[in-house]
């Protein structure tokens, strides 16, 4: 899993989907629409959330 640069596919601010990478910050992106510059970050990951996780988690919780 690459926590540095998740792939986006629209702009969180205007919805376009003409993005481009940015040089700076590190791992950035250009929205060509709206022309705002803004990086996505990975808080966690929850894997007993993960659906195809969720049928062994569910069997572990059975006595
Ligand atoms: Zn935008």
């Amino acid at each position: 899993m690459s926590a540095l640069r998740g792939e986006v596919y629209h702009c969180p601010y205007c919805g376009g989907e003409d993005l481009r990478p940015h040089e700076e910050p590190a791992g950035a992106w250009l929205c060509r629409s709206c022309a705002r510059v803004f990086t996505v970050r990975l808080v966690s990951v929850d894997e007993s959330r993960i659906p195809a996780h969720s049928h062994t988690a569910a069997e572990e919780d059975r006595p």
